[in-house]
C-alpha cells in the first residue's frame, strides 16, 4: 500500500532525519542492500552551522563515495589548527600532515548548506527513498519495542513501520526527548552568537585555510575563524550565556562587534572585512542521552550526544555514529534480532573515542591550562595533541596525554549508557 507521500508501509530501517549523521547511516544501509526510507523535515539547501570537518572524516567519506565530489568543491583545505592567546599572540599550528604526510591529514571547510545537500543526494543516489519536508512526529512504540514512525502533513497523519528506527534529529533530540532521557553537562554549558564576513584576513599558503581558535582577553570566551568559499569566513564567539546575554541588551549583533573590538586577535582580522549576514544565536550544551539504543531503535548523531565545538568534532561523530550504528543494524538485521542490546554493540567504541575529545575540551577551558605552555614543556606530547585534532581518537595510545594533563586540571571520568530506560 502507498500512503499520502508515495511512501509504502513499512521498510527494513527508517531514518528521521537528514543532517550528516542520517545521510551517513541510510546511504551505508543502502549500500548493505537494506531497503531505506529517511525522512528530513526541512528542504535542502537550509541553514546550519558546524563547518569545519576534522580529517579522520576521510574514511567515512570514503565509504560513502564522497571523496571525488569534495575534490571537485570549492571547499577551502584544511590543513591544521592554530590557537591564539586573548592577547592576540598566535601560537604553532598544530598541522595535520606533521604526523602522516597523506591525503587523509586535510580535511574541508564545508558550508554546510551545500556539504549536507551534497550528502542527502549522494543518499539517494546509493538508493535510500528521501522525502523532504516530512516532519517526523513521534517514534511509535508497542511497549518497550519501537515499531514506526507518524508523520503529519497538516492535519493528517500516516503510520510507516520499520524493523529499525534510527533517530538522527540532531538537537531536535526526537527519541531521547520522548523519554526523558536527555542529560546535560553542568560543566559545559555555553552560548554562541556568529556571523559571516566577506574580506577577512587570511594567511597565505597552507594556513590558508586553517581553523583559528582565538581567545578573549579574559578568557571569558572564544572566537572560531573559519574560511568558506568566495572569500566568507564564520565568526563565532562562545560563552556562558550569563556573560554573553545578562545585562547586555537584546541585540546579538551588538554584543558580538563588541567582543569583536575587544579581542585582538580577532578584530585585526576582520578589519577589511564586511559583514554579509545577520548574527545567529544558539545554545552549545553539551549533552547526551542516558541511552544510544533499545529495542527497534538507535540514536546517532547529535540526537545521541553533543559535545562543546571547540574542536570541530560535531560532523566527524555524527559520521562515525552514522557508521558504526549502520553496521551494527545491518548485522543485527541479519541475525533477525534487532534488540537494544544487539544493536547498541558500537556504544563502548564509539564513548571511548568521544571521551578522549571530551576531555580534551575541559583542559580547554581549564585556566590553568593553555596549549603553548603544555608544549613547551611537554613537546613529546605534541603528536598525540595533533592525533585528537585530526579526529584520531578510536586507536590505543592517544589516551596517554590525558595522564599527564590529568596533573593540571580535573578531566571528567567517563560516561557509560544504560541498558533500560529508567521507569
Ligand atoms: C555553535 C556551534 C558550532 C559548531 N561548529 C562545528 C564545526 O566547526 N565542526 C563540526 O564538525 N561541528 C560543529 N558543530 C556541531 C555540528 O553542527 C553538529 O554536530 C552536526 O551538525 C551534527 O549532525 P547531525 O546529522 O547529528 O545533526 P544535524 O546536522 O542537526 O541534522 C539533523 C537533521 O534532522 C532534521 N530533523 C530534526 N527533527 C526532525 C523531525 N522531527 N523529523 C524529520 N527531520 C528532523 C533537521 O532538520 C536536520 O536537518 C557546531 C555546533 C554548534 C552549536
Amino acid at each position: 500500500m502507498i500512503g499520502f507521500y508515495g511512501m509504502k508501509e513499512s521498510y527494513d530501517c527508517i531514518v528521521v532525519g537528514g543532517g550528516p549523521a542520517g545521510s551517513t547511516a541510510g546511504t551505508l544501509l543502502a549500500n548493505a542492500r537494506r531497503h531505506v526510507l529517511l525522512l528530513e523535515r526541512d528542504r535542502f539547501p537550509r541553514h546550519h552551522i558546524g563547518e569545519s570537518l576534522m580529517p579522520q572524516t576521510y574514511w567515512t567519506l570514503q565509504r560513502l563515495g564522497m571523496l571525488e565530489k569534495l575534490k571537485a568543491s570549492n571547499f577551502p583545505m584544511k590543513e591544521s589548527v592554530q590557537f591564539v592567546s586573548g592577547s592576540g599572540k598566535d601560537s604553532q599550528p598544530y598541522y595535520f600532515a606533521d604526523r602522516d604526510p597523506g591525503e587523509w591529514s586535510r580535511t574541508w571547510q564545508v558550508p554546510r548548506d551545500k556539504f549536507d545537500r551534497m550528502m542527502l543526494d549522494n543518499a539517494r543516489e546509493h538508493g535510500v527513498e528521501v522525502h523532504e519536508g516530512v516532519p517526523v512526529k513521534e517514534v511509535v512504540f508497542d511497549g518497550e519495542r519501537a515499531v514506526g514512525v507518524r508523520t503529519a502533513a497538516g492535519k493528517a497523519t500516516q503510520r510507516i513501520g520499520a524493523k529499525v528506527i534510527v533517530d538522527a534529529t540532531g538537537m531536535n533530540t526526537l527519541i531521547s526527548r520522548q523519554l526523558g532521557m536527555r542529560i546535560v553537562d553542568p560543566d559545559l554549558k555555553n552560548a554562541a552568537i556568529y556571523a559571516y564576513y566577506k574580506g577577512a584576513h587570511r594567511d597565505d599558503g597552507r594556513n590558508a585555510g586553517a581553523t583559528l581558535i582565538i581567545h578573549t582577553p579574559d578568557r571569558k570566551g572564544w572566537f572560531w575563524s573559519i574560511p568558506l568559499p568566495d572569500d566568507t569566513t564564520s565568526v563565532g564567539v562562545v560563552a556562558r550565556p550569563s556573560y554573553l546575554f545578562t545585562g547586555r541588551g537584546d541585540d546579538p549583533l551588538a554584543t558580538l562587534d563588541q567582543e569583536i573590538q575587544n579581542c585582538p586577535g580577532m578584530k585585526r582580522r576582520l578589519e577589511t572585512a564586511e559583514r554579509i549576514s545577520r548574527a545567529y544565536v544558539t545554545s552549545d550544551f553539551s549533552y547526551r542521552s542516558s541511552r544510544i539504543a533499545g529495542d527497534n531503535w538507535v540514536l546517532v548523531g547529535d540526537a545521541f550526544a553533543f559535545l562543546d565545538p571547540v574542536y570541530s568534532s560535531g560532523v566527524f561523530l555524527a559520521l562515525k555514529s552514522g557508521e558504526m550504528a549502520a553496521d551494527a543494524i545491518d548485522a543485527a538485521i541479519g541475525e533477525g534480532d534487532t534488540s537494544g542490546e544487539r544493536l547498541a554493540a558500537f556504544a563502548p567504541a564509539l564513548l571511548a573515542g568521544l571521551h578522549n575529545i571530551r576531555q580534551l575540551v575541559y583542559a580547554f577551558y581549564d585556566e590553568a591550562f593553555s596549549f603553548g605552555r603544555f608544549n613547551k614543556e611537554f613537546p613529546q606530547y605534541r603528536d598525540h595533541i595533533v592525533r585528537l585534532l585530526i579526529g584520531d581518537v578510536f586507536t590505543d595510545g592517544v589516551s596517554d596525554v590525558f595522564d599527564e594533563l590529568r596533573r593540571w586540571v580535573k578531566l571528567p571520568d567517563p560516561f557509560s549508557v544504560a541498558e533500560k530506560t529508567a521507569q
